[in-house]
């Protein structure tokens, strides 16, 4: 295993040492068959042709090494043509090539310094050994190639321990992962698992993990908007990180979803992260809906209300259409509360409720306890004669119930409506609509109860 480079650059590698092998070859054929020297020309032109052959085969085989094997292949491929023709002085531009193949392949801070140093060390025999030596002297250059060769070795024996450090550093890595709940998925350059932790098997209910390794990690889910998804975000290589509702064992969970590159530099791994919030999202949601219904009566409470107006005000505002709104009180409720004591004023608050649900025909009417014995309903694109008719079904019915008491007493009681119907306007708040209705109220109140009223505010 050999770490430090990633596809782009060692494909990138594998170019620059063709490029510049064919070059080099070419040129030295050039060279002999200007100088007359066909013989030396054929053999450079062969040995080119063999490397050519050989980068073709390994290149398809994409082995991670292919840019040290092929540079060493040139290298030979140089020494062979060098030694055909009695004439060793090119050996120094390859092993220059080497070394640089060698850095760009392994991309450590490390083999560039030791490169310095040779070089420095190589100037100064160019300098002083070369010139007494024109055609070039066989130790120099085996002098050289002895080093680039350790330079090689020095590097390989370094990526193997770096490797080694990466893969023990991912075993404690693996063991921690299976011991948390999160899900870990990393998959490779063409989106093939290369790691899945323990918890899939609990979370994502995925019976034999082992298997997967190598699968595409879609083949992971079984929904497809949830495969489009995580496809689509394989294929971008984007960080994302959001809420995303999974089917598992026919049970919808929720997931954190977290996915990146493995880091900055790679393009190829990407891992996946999954956290199960179902139970915090079951938990929020509950907490919602407990914050906005009545403690008493299972509709919403003042502050659904509040929520609620403000919606359906935006949406009239919009829409430009009516909304009403009827504003609901309970007649002596006070009375009735000293007369059958309060927890039968509690009874009398639950059918009331009851009452005023089932009188609301449209799944857009709205219900609210605003406190107390006084209710609101909101109703959507209703004008002022259907709100009328509304609050009229209401008051009715209310007047027909009978509450039978834990006494057996039989108990009726009465409501009092104002209704405020209009166009939402942007210069008016949502309030308004509320303090009108409130005005109609009173004065059904004043009327003599058991009345609905409806608010001239125009
Ligand atoms: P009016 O016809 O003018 O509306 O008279 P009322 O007696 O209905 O009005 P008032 O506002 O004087 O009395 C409301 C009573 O409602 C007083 C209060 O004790 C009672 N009440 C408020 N909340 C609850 C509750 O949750 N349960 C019970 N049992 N009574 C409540
Ligand atoms: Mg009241
Ligand atoms: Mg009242």
């Amino acid at each position: 295993m050999y770490y430090g480079l990633e596809e782009k650059h060692r494909s990138r590698a594998n170019k620059l040492v063709l490029f510049s092998g064919v070059f080099f070859s070419l040129l030295r054929v050039l060279t002999e068959i200007r100088m007359g020297d066909y013989y030396s020309a054929a053999v450079c032109g062969v040995i080119a042709a063999v490397v050519l052959i050989l980068f073709v085969f390994f290149s398809k085989k994409n082995i991670e090494i292919f840019p040290l094997i092929f540079s060493f292949c040139l290298y030979i491929s140089y020494i062979g043509a060098s030694f055909a023709i009695g004439s060793f002085k090119y050996f120094y531009a390859y092993y220059v090539l080497v070394l640089l193949i060698c850095a760009i392949y392994f991309n450590a801070r490390h083999f560039l310094i030791l490169f310095v140093v040779t070089q420095v060390v190589n100037i100064f025999i160019t300098i002083f050994e070369l010139p007494n030596y024109i055609n070039g002297n066989i130790w120099v250059h085996f002098g050289l190639i002895f080093c680039s060769g350790l330079m090689i070795l020095l590097m390989v024996q370094f990526s193997v321990k770096k490797s080694n450090e990466v893969n023990s550093a991912f075993t404690s890595f693996g063991a921690l992962m299976n011991i948390t709940p999160n899900v870990l998925i990393l998959i490779d350059e063409d989106n093939k698992v290369k790691y899945l932790s323990r918890s899939v098997y609990k979370v994502l209910g995925i019976r034999e993990p082992e298997s997967y390794v190598g699968k595409n990690f879609l083949d992971l889910f079984k929904e497809n908007t949830v495969k489009e998804l995580f496809g689509d975000v394989a294929k971008k290589r984007v960080f994302f990180e959001n809420y995303q509702k999974i089917s598992i064992g026919g049970r919808i969970k929720t997931f954190d979803v977290f996915a990146d590159k493995m880091s900055e530099n790679a393009t190829d791994g990407m891992f996946f992260m999954f956290n199960d919030i179902s139970e915090i999202i079951r938990l929020k949601e509950l907490a919602e809906q407990d914050s906005i219904m009545d403690g008493l009566i299972q509709i919403p409470n003042r502050r659904g209300f509040d929520r609620q107006i403000i919606n359906e005000w935006n949406r009239a505002l919009r829409d430009k259409v009516n909304l009403s709104f009827l504003m609901i009180d309970i007649d002596f409720f006070k009375k009735y509360n000293d007369t059958y004591g309060h927890s039968q004023g509690d009874e009398l608050l639950k059918v009331a409720g009851e009452v005023f649900k089932n009188s609301l025909k449209r799944s857009t009417d709205f219900v609210a306890r605003l406190g107390g014995e006084e209710f609101g309903v909101l109703l959507h694109a209703t004008n002022s004669f259907q709100a009328s008719v509304t609050a009229e079904r209401i008051r009715k019915a209310v007047e027909d119930e009978i509450i039978v008491t834990r006494t057996g007493e039989q108990t009726r009681f009465t409501v009092s409506i104002g209704v405020c119907t209009l166009i939402p306007r942007v210069d008016l708040e949502h309030n308004y609509i509320v303090e009108e209705a409130d005005k109609a109220l009173y004065k059904a109140k004043e009327n003599g109860r058991n009345q609905v009223q409806v608010a001239d505010w125009v």
